[in-house]
């Protein structure tokens, strides 16, 4: 079980978002399913949030 991942609110500091994912606040942007915060820019990108990938992970 990993339930402490969890969904990035959009209307968290793109500081305390970039530590989280530990990546830097100009590589923040919005998960293309949900708009929770994830890596959206640079290298390693990650278009699905964290959330959502463990969500997908998960047997429905
Ligand atoms: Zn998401």
């Amino acid at each position: 079980m990993n339930d402490s991942v969890r969904r990035i609110d959009p209307s968290t500091d793109p500081g305390s978002a970039a530590a989280m994912l530990g990546c830097t606040p100009s590589q923040i942007g919005p998960c293309v399913r949900c708009q929770g915060l994830t890596v959206r820019y640079g290298s390693n990108t990650q278009p699905i949030c964290p959330a959502c990938r463990t969500r997908d992970e998960r047997p429905a």
